[in-house]
């Protein structure tokens, strides 16, 4: 069952080859006997899942359900699920339950979908290996020496590794698309304010974006049509129609325009990586579309505006796990300064603390101008560019990361080095467009994705170009070998 797809697996409850209940249980058996070696999970919520498979099952029986009623899936663990640990990754909220439901969450669970667990993470969003979590790395399935790729690599894992069809993820500068890429799956990240971020556990909240991760973009778009959608609890929602992302899936590429950003190829891209890329774009070429250079002359200066930006943003975000009133507290406190002081550093870990002191002192007053309005102004030229670009070309194309999955441990000392990872997604995040990973072959085994980027509110587009070129290839059917369960 669990070789389907998530479209596939929604045809087979429709026709009533398979319950929910089946389903669900099939899933929770496999957890139990592979996660342990890829991590993918923190908490499963098995009880809670089949009680709302069968719930799932009587509402098919009432001819009461959509798409994605019983369908089993895991969420990111820094989406708020009510009477379910939330820990974001972190010992700071290791013992919170959070009391109310995230808005995607809830829109998953109001579809009838039902929730296997929360996925492991890069604490608070902060990686790009999922080294960061306090409950420890994730494994990649195709190899479990690499990294899965981070913030989200619980979510692309337990994809790859079959233990759930379709997972939520979030992407602040590429944790949707860059471990999307490195497990060999299919992720997209939806236009700024696409997706509500009420109940998300913030980081860098002009920045973050959650977006569905699964093995096809079929899925995705179902995926999507679930999650997208105004919502008047997040003030930076857009109130925008949302089309049917599965209506456009199969529209012919002819005349389709490809930019390609010239310092999306150049030095410090692997060259196996541009390999992969390269042949996935020639792949387009036969299906019609054309290709042309285009230039993303700020590009280089995203990474360092996003390295004031997004840290900025998180120490106030994180101003309030203060100890008192939620979340872990240190024990037998001096004082109120003591208290404050010893929760925050035994609660959050290295990364998480390093960019609080990177945000407070980019906002202090003094510094203030040089770099964080400085950041600001460069942000609005990344926007510029894409602009342009995208008004010579209808979406651009290049690679997610310049390398594929490392080894674990390979970059843990350097956190520059693995800042570089986000070297290709950032630039996205900071012009607030939507981007995408399909899988698009292997560098030594490991996987690698080729990144499509778009107008605003451009999903359905990128949704109809990745599944195209699905239809022509079959590297997202590809799964690890010696997962047996
Ligand atoms: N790797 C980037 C960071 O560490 C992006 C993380 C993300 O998108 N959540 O900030």
């Amino acid at each position: 069952m669990h070789e389907k797809t998530l479209a596939e697996q929604s045809k087979a409850l429709a026709a009533g080859e398979i319950s929910s209940v089946e389903l669900t249980q099939h899933y929770l058996g496999r957890i139990e006997t592979l996660d342990p070696q890829f991590n993918s999970y923190i908490t499963v919520t098995g009880d809670q899942a089949l009680e709302a498979a069968r719930q799932a099952d009587a509402r098919r029986a009432a001819g009461d359900f959509n798409a994605l009623t019983g369908i089993p899936l895991a969420h990111k663990d820094l989406f708020c699920t009510e009477g379910v640990r939330t820990s974001c990754g972190s010992k700071i909220l290791d013992n919170f339950i959070a009391p109310y439901e995230s808005t995607v969450t809830a829109n998953f669970r109001d579809a009838g979908a039902i929730m296997l667990g929360k996925t492991n993470m890069d604490e608070f969003a902060m990686g790009s290996s999922n080294e960061n979590s306090f409950y420890g790395a994730v494994k990649n399935p195709w190899d479990i020496k690499a990294i899965p790729g981070g913030s989200s690599g619980g979510s692309a894992a337990c994809i790859a590794a079959q233990l759930a069809a379709g997972a939520t993820g979030t992407d602040t500068g590429g944790s949707i698309r860059q471990p999307a890429s490195m497990c060999g799956i299919t992720g997209i990240k939806p236009t700024y304010g696409r997706v509500s971020r009420w109940g998300m556990i913030a980081y860098a909240s002009s920045l973050d974006q959650a977006g569905p991760m699964t093995r096809t973009a079929e899925d995705a778009a179902m995926m999507l049509n679930v999650m997208a959608g105004f919502d008047p609890k997040d003030s930076t929602c857009i109130n925008k129609e949302v089309p049917d992302y599965t209506a456009d899936l199969d529209k012919p590429l002819d005349g389709l325009k490809i930019g390609l950003p010239k310092e999306f190829f150049a030095e410090g891209l692997d060259s196996g990586v541009e390999q992969v890329v390269r042949d996935a774009i020639r792949e387009y070429e036969k299906l019609g579309a054309t290709i042309k250079e285009v230039s993303l002359p700020n590009a280089a200066l995203s990474l360092p505006a996003y390295y004031v930006i997004a840290p900025a943003e998180a120490s106030t975000n994180l101003s309030r796990f203060d100890g008192v009133r939620f979340g872990y507290r240190c024990e037998n406190p001096k004082n109120l300064e003591d208290l404050y002081k010893r929760s925050r550093s035994e609660g959050f870990g290295e990364e998480v603390q390093r960019r609080i002191l990177v945000g407070t002192y980019a906002l202090s007053s003094g510094y203030y101008d040089a770099y964080y309005r400085k950041a600001q102004q460069i942000r609005r030229l990344v926007r510029e560019d894409f602009t342009k670009a995208l008004s010579e070309v209808d979406v651009l194309m290049g690679p997610n990361a310049p390398t594929p999955a490392f080894d674990l441990g390979a970059n843990t000392k350097d956190p520059v080095s693995m800042y570089l990872q986000d070297i290709y997604t950032i630039s996205l995040n900071l012009a607030g467009l939507p981007g995408m990973s399909v899988p698009a072959g292997f560098v030594n085994g490991r996987p690698v994705g080729l990144q499509i980027i778009g107008r605003d509110f451009d999903e359905a587009r990128l949704l109809n170009i990745g599944h195209k070129f699905q239809q022509v290839t079959d590297w997202h059917l590809q799964s690890p070998t010696g997962l047996t369960a």
